[in-house]
């Protein structure tokens, strides 16, 4: 599946490389993370700019189907132990990224998090730590923006959890027996505002956070 990007070559114009920003914006914003995971996305390089569009929170639900996740391999194969010589090291982390990260399905969404965390002590998506390092400093502005966005998508959760506790405080106060009417009234008018301030909110967090149509 994973051909739409197939054309790249190094020599590729700045145009071009738009185009691929935007339809992986597009795949992204339009599929769930379980069909991007089921249909190869988020492992190659198509993997790595459609993953670079995610929210954490998405990267974190597509890693459940890691093969860390799911097979529990040893956490320490991921890193150099104390005292190890960097060639048995060297040695031991390509066997590590070949019997695990090689068959994992979200070798991208697996970097892009550990890039976002500024991860980079083990092996993450199939990449030795200096790999990752490289790519920290190469990609600073993308993931500068990546992480506002994180953080954009964070309040706005923290918003709509709020004016759902609103809704709530206000039907209480609504459906006490002792409330008199005209304050009833009061109260039913602002349970309808707060419950459309909630419905904005919510769209403008699913938006923020990239949920799907789907999701
Ligand atoms: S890519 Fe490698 S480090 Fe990342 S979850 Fe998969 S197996 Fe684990």
């Amino acid at each position: 599946m994973n051909t739409m990007m197939a054309a790249r070559t190094p020599a590729r114009s700045r145009n071009s490389q738009l185009d691929e920003d935007g339809i992986a914006q597009h795949i992204a914003s339009t599929e769930t993370i379980d069909n991007l995971v089921a249909d190869g996305y988020l492992v190659r390089h198509d993997g790595r700019l459609i993953a670079r569009q995610l929210r954490a929170p998405q990267l974190r639900q597509a890693l459940t189907h890691s093969v860390c996740h799911t097979a529990r391999p040893d956490v320490d194969d991921f890193y150099q132990a104390d005292g190890e010589p960097d060639a048995d090291w060297s040695r031991r982390r390509a066997g590590t990224a070949r019997s695990h990260c090689s068959v994992c399905p979200v070798r991208a969404a697996c970097a892009e998090l550990a890039l976002r965390d500024s991860d980079t002590d083990g092996i993450r998506g199939g990449l030795a730590p200096e790999k990752l390092r490289t790519r920290l400093l190469a990609e600073a502005p993308e993931l500068t923006r990546a992480r506002a966005q994180d953080q954009r998508a964070a309040q706005e959760q923290q918003a709509r959890i709020a004016a759902s506790a609103e809704i709530q405080l206000l039907a209480r106060q609504y459906l006490g027996g002792s409330i008199p009417e005209k304050t009833r009234e009061k109260n039913r008018q602002a349970i309808g505002e707060a419950v459309h301030r909630r419905d904005e909110l919510v769209a403008a967090h699913r938006l923020a956070a990239g949920w799907t149509q789907a999701a």
